[in-house]
């Protein structure tokens, strides 16, 4: 009887002592899939409050991992946001800063520069698979051949070089009365595996459908290896479009459609790792590049009780949904409500995968694994906020600070705030009321923070050069119409 119960008692702590491990101790190498979606608002996801979209797989997701409340993108359009989530850096850094307006076009000539090391390279260096799914937009390949993703560390490749609304099939404004934007055919968007193009106009009401077939085949062809794959979706950036079995379905109109088309997508991937047994040994992140493009009316999201949208340095244009997801590591339901930043995620997927970035180059990712696996507190404590290469803003703590401010997407004529505005964005999130004049202070001391950072940035020349089309000759369509 004694011994039996010794028995029992013995059996009990070890597995209670295998439980431990298995929560503390991470997998080596686990797979890492990053999932963007492209000009989604704050407000637009269930688990982040919106009352009628509908986004089970990815409240899903965050009942099973972790969603953070100040989760910030590292621009305010998509471009530079992507640049800063693949190498960990500002854009000023890089290059990819620069020139707002003509945030590499259809035709423009600059690209991410070589020597810029993506997450994509670095984890190649331990050993991973890498694939990329999706809009691209940091480089356009058939005008530079080095701009394309598998020059920056992608083995595979499925997508668009741009955004989907920079192809149409002729010219004429946004909002021109009878432009057909809701006609797929009206958009002559290329769609790309690898190098070739497979379809010119993509059918973009096939996209999101098409982007996660690949995904899906992605995961499953390589399930015995350590791999990465980034899927990037081109929607909800307008023109927006949904398949059949999602078009006109949503309480929030097409909009919506659009979004819960997305969230089907991230279900099939997570339950594409659980079926494959993948589940527990692959760190998934959810996030978007921008805030809610609010000049598209009902066609552009919503930041919720944020300030502003896409375009703009206020939260409601940087301030994006972030869900982590890794059964058995990163604790279920949990919410952070710590600083982070899709700058993070280069150094945190690093560290899973083994990885140390190199030394000699800066960095403005912060290793999240503490804060993800054992709800640490986080390492970030400042965010900063460009528009192009001039900083227009920053958060330190609870405090953020506006040196500059932009009112609306495209508007050309910025404020500079002289003294600079205050917002205490703990007890404040919609940037209301200015306490510059009551907590000098803490103006003091963001504006140290700003001098701080100042001091480590060499910003590089610009890599985002335009080209025009040639006025007379119209550009070869290498492929027919459909
Ligand atoms: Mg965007």
């Amino acid at each position: 009887m004694l011994r039996g119960m010794r028995n029992l008692f013995l059996l009990a702590a070890a597995l209670a002592v295998a439980a431990f491990h298995g929560h503390a101790a991470s997998p080596a190498r686990p797979n890492v899939v990053v999932i963007l979606a492209d000009d989604l608002g704050y407000g637009d996801l269930g688990c982040y409050g919106h009352p009628t979209i509908r986004t089970p797989h990815l409240d899903r997701m965050a009942a099973e991992g972790m969603r953070f409340t100040d989760f910030y993108s590292a621009a305010e359009v998509c471009t530079p946001s992507r640049a800063a989530l693949l190498t960990g850096r500002y854009p000023v850094r890089s290059g990819m800063a620069h020139d707002r307006f003509r945030v590499l076009r259809n035709r423009s000539t600059g690209h991410l520069p070589a020597g810029e090391l993506t997450l994509a390279e670095a984890l190649k260096t331990r050993g991973y698979a890498t694939g990329m799914v999706g809009k691209w937009h940091l480089g356009v390949w058939s005008i530079n051949p080095a701009g394309h993703p598998r020059r920056h560390g992608f083995d595979t490749f499925l997508g668009l070089p741009h955004s989907n609304d920079m192809d149409p099939a002729a010219a004429a404004p946004r909002g021109a009365p009878g432009r057909p934007d809701q006609d797929p055919a009206w958009w002559n968007a290329p769609l790309y595996r690898n190098e070739d193009l497979v379809a010119r106009p993509a059918d973009q009401t096939q996209l999101t459908r098409r982007y996660t077939d690949e995904a899906v085949r992605f995961i499953r062809d390589h399930r015995q290896q350590p791999f990465f794959l980034y899927v990037a979706h081109t929607f909800p950036h307008v023109p927006l479009f949904a398949s059949g079995a999602f078009r006109g379905t949503s309480r929030r109109g097409l909009y919506g459609d659009v979004v819960e088309e997305l969230d089907w997508s991230v279900g099939q991937v997570l339950e594409t790792l659980r079926r494959e047994g993948l589940a527990e040994n692959t760190f998934v992140f959810f996030s978007s590049d921008n805030g809610p493009w609010l000049i598209m009316n009902q066609q552009g999201g919503s930041a919720g009780l944020l300030r502003e949208g896409k375009g703009s340095t206020w939260e409601g244009g940087m301030r994006v949904p972030g869900i982590a997801w890794w059964p058995g590591h990163i604790p279920g339901g949990a919410v952070n409500t710590n600083l982070a930043s899709l700058l993070d995620l280069f150094p945190t997927a690093l560290t899973f995968a083994g990885g140390t970035p190199p030394p000699q180059r800066p960095l403005d990712g912060f290793d999240l694994s503490d804060t993800l696996l054992r709800g640490a507190p986080g390492p970030r404590d400042t965010m900063f906020f460009y528009r192009g290469t001039r900083l227009f803003a920053a958060r330190h703590g609870r405090w953020k600070l506006h040196l500059w401010t932009q009112k609306g997407y495209g508007q050309p004529q910025p404020d500079a705030h002289e003294p600079p505005l205050l917002f205490d964005v703990n007890a404040d999130p919609g940037e209301s009321f200015n306490l510059s004049a009551r907590h000098p202070e803490a103006v003091a001391d963001v504006l140290k923070q700003i001098e701080k950072h100042r001091a480590t940035l060499t910003t590089a020349p610009s890599q985002l050069e335009s080209v025009e089309p040639p006025a007379a000759k119209p550009q070869a369509d290498p492929s027919p119409r459909r």
